[in-house]
């Protein structure tokens, strides 16, 4: 596509890379046809090619974003599927995500959008924060007919509510800054990301994956200094925030490679997998940064990555059929799509993909609570096709899809247990069942 930028606008290096990846889009539509959001709302601007129409305008003349753009690429889940299908390689992401810092720096939002974003930025990446909330949201449950009804902010915190879990879950006493060694002549030593908002709402799965890790022979380290990876605020557009939290983290990850040294950087949850195996770019003009960022991405693997090359020999056979879905952020942000079916179905489960798997479930990080109307129809669309696989579980690599497809078969009246992928391989190899399976 030809572009028609000035020359003042491409002395900023961020804006020549936008201005590179526009130029490969060549306006075939073929992404249309996987977006999840045209395909619900059937408007072209709420397409990939429309929203990069939008941001090129929006780049070119060099203006404020208006009402209109923030409008679309709010509606945008981040999702990438039109990065896996696009024929000319358009890095949709990295242009999506400037265009996002673009909209935080130049748009003043309503005042009930500041708010709401205000409180999820400032509440999720941080645990005890985000435990303390989360309390609040359970005593509030019961009044989410109520609140929904609310003429200010009701969809959006009646969404919040909806997503709460209705017992809080237990402390681990696995929590980091701590070292999990193996009993057994240790075969490698890993960092795992302990994550913010995943430690407090599901502190299972790094349970199980440090009992796995230390099963085959694996030391576990969980860093001092680890905080949020920086995601969360980064599909905001907050670039300044995102940036500090992940350089925080980079900083406690190259203590350990620099120290003992780290075989890999292992990851649970895969928007953040996404994020960090992308701190290389966000840091490539960060001469204090860049070398160290990207190091730290070409260690980061996703859990299920990682035990793929790995022996695994199963002690139990569940006989279980498992519904595996794959997050947005596994399949299409990371490219990740055989490794974690392999690894369940080398411990005996029998799996089976979901039709129209590459269409998101509606979670996307704080979306289903920023654009609750949409993520509610994707969320229907997704359980009603788990549902035709009659499963005895799903699942998957991202907590986020957890709880969104966990509250699709609730408001189904459905019981299928949603859980995460390491907590299926934890029992096979001879750990704890699943609480949640009974
Ligand atoms: S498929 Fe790729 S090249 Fe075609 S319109 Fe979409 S982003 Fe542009
Ligand atoms: S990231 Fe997902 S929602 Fe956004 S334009 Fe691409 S396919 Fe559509």
């Amino acid at each position: 596509m030809q572009t028609n930028f000035n020359l003042a606008a491409l002395a900023d290096p961020a804006m020549q890379a936008s201005e590179k990846i526009l130029r490969t889009c060549v306006h075939c539509g073929f992404c249309t046809a996987t977006c999840p959001t045209y395909l619900e709302l059937g408007d072209e601007l709420d397409s990939p090619r429309g929203r990069i129409y939008l941001i090129k305008k929006m780049f070119e003349e060099g203006e404020p974003a208006t009402k209109e753009v923030v409008q679309h690429i709010d509606r945008c889940l981040s999702c990438l599927s039109c990065m896996t299908t696009c024929p000319s390689g358009v890095h949709y992401m990295h242009l999506v995500d400037h265009a996002r810092a673009h909209i935080e720096a130049t748009y003043k939002r309503p005042l009930a959008q500041r708010l709401m974003r205000g409180v999820l930025a400032n509440l999720l990446p941080y645990p005890n924060r985000f435990r303390l909330a989360l309390f609040g949201a359970m005593l509030g449950r019961p009044f989410k007919p109520i609140v929904e009804k609310l003429p200010f902010l009701g969809r959006q915190l009646g969404a919040m509510l909806a997503l709460a879990p209705k017992t809080a879950p237990n402390r681990s006493s696995m929590e980091g800054p701590a070292v999990f060694s193996p009993d057994i002549s240790q075969k490698g030593r890993v960092a795992l990301l302990s994550g913010c908002a995943q430690p407090v709402l599901a502190p299972e799965i790094n349970e199980a994956t440090i009992r796995v890790l230390n099963r085959l022979g694996v030391e576990v380290v969980l860093p001092k200094g680890e905080g949020c990876c920086g995601a969360l605020v980064h599909h905001m557009g907050h670039e300044k925030t995102s940036h500090a939290q992940a350089a925080k983290l980079i900083d406690a990850w190259m203590a350990e490679i620099d120290g003992k040294g780290l075989d890999a950087i292992l990851i649970t949850a895969s928007g953040c997998g996404t994020t960090i195996k992308d701190y290389g770019f966000m840091f490539r003009d960060d001469p204090a940064y860049a070398a160290k960022a990207a190091k730290v991405s070409a260690l980061a693997k996703d859990i299920t990555e990682y035990l793929a090359g790995l022996e695994l020999a199963p002690a139990l056979q569940t006989g279980m059929t498992i519904a595996y879905h794959s997050a947005c952020s596994m399949q299409h942000g990371q490219k990740i799509t055989d490794a974690p079916k392999n690894v369940l179905r080398a411990l005996g489960f029998k799996v089976k993909d979901v039709p129209e798997g590459h269409i998101c479930c509606g979670s996307a990080g704080t979306y289903n609570m920023l654009q609750p109307e949409i993520s509610g129809r994707l969320r229907a669309r997704k359980t009603g096709n788990i549902a035709r696989l009659r499963p005895d579980a799903v699942a998957t690599g991202n907590l986020g899809c957890i709880s969104q497809i966990g509250l699709g078969f609730e408001e189904r009246g459905e019981a299928v247990p949603v859980v995460h992928t390491i907590e299926l391989v934890d029992w096979a190899l001879g750990g704890e069942k699943p609480a949640k399976l009974g």
